[in-house]
């Protein structure tokens, strides 16, 4: 035991009981920040924050719980650190989870670009596959760390075991990768989709906070309704940029070279590739649906 959490200069007070616990490199890949409850237990939500931050926080009070708002690698980085403490999963996380091979060929659709993926992306970062969880928990259900409750919130549009979190009385909401970052809404995974990411922006803004947090950006105190309108009007911008592509015929692939999610700033080509094949032909399937591009010989142009 050692001082306060406050002590620590990146874990500040949101409600009693309930802290935010900002990660190095401002929240950027491949950290994410983290919600802190010190209640009946000590409960740590992701563990994105890496080794050093998690031992600080374990020697002010021991952690408990860890909750994992989802697989993505920037939110189980360092949890091996909790690894023997009480660890929940979504509902919906799949076994893939627990290998991180079968986690690559999950959020690259073929296992050779998973092989990839793990190698590269799981390597550099030191991402470790998670274990079979201790307990689960599924869409509305209340997680009871007296006084302080959180009702999980499911938003599948990211990636199918994404969750949210909600604490009555206090009301702060957590967003995780609703994250309002200027990129936008990431659906670089084959299972993500772009119309249940919409509806999960939708519900989240309708949730009445006193403080919202994302995964990846500072926490937005009072009204967050103009953020969630910013991230929500992000897919028609995402949409029109691949539209615009198409005012002269183009197959995926060239869409792909061109680059316009990433533009050629991912640090690994072959993921970089991979991914923006799923944001661009996501995209592209919402504007056939809609008449706005047509599908001619493997190409796509524009028609209205
Ligand atoms: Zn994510």
């Amino acid at each position: 035991m050692a001082g306060a959490f406050t002590d620590l200069p990146f874990v500040h007070p949101l409600a009693p009981g309930v802290y935010h616990v900002r990660s190095p490199e401002k929240g950027r890949f491949p950290h994410c920040h983290s919600l802190l409850i010190d209640a009946a237990q000590a409960v740590l939500i992701d563990s994105g924050i890496g080794q050093e931050r998690i031992r600080a926080l374990d020697r002010v009070r021991r952690i408990d719980v860890l909750i994992i708002s989802h697989s993505h690698p920037d939110h189980i980085l360092a949890w091996t650190a909790l690894a023997d403490r009480h660890l929940l999963l979504p509902a919906e996380t799949p076994d893939a989870a627990f290998d991180i091979l079968a986690l690559g060929t999950r959020f690259t659709g073929n296992p050779e670009d998973g092989a990839h993926w793990a190698q590269r992306i799981g390597g550099q970062h030191r991402i470790a596959a998670l274990r079979p969880p201790d307990g689960r928990f599924g869409p509305g259900q209340i997680l009871d760390f007296s006084p302080v409750q959180l009702r999980a919130l499911r938003a599948p549009g990211h990636l199918a075991d994404h969750y949210g979190f909600f604490i009555p009385g206090a009301e702060v909401l957590w967003t995780t990768d609703i994250d309002f970052t200027g990129f936008g809404p990431w659906y670089g995974n084959p299972e993500a989709d772009i119309d249940v990411f919409a509806e999960d922006i939708r519900r989240f803004a309708a949730i009445s906070a006193r403080v919202t947090c994302s995964s990846h950006k500072p926490p937005v105190f009072g009204d967050a309704a103009d953020a969630f309108r910013a991230y929500q009007r992000a897919l028609a911008r995402q949409r029109r940029q691949v539209w615009e592509l198409c005012e002269r015929p183009r197959t995926l692939e060239e869409l792909v070279d061109l680059s316009p999610f990433y533009r050629h700033r991912f640090p690994d080509r072959r993921t970089q590739q991979g991914f923006e094949r799923q944001l661009i032909g996501k995209n592209l399937a919402l504007l056939l649906r809609d008449g706005k591009i047509a599908e001619r010989g493997g190409r796509f142009v524009q028609v209205c």
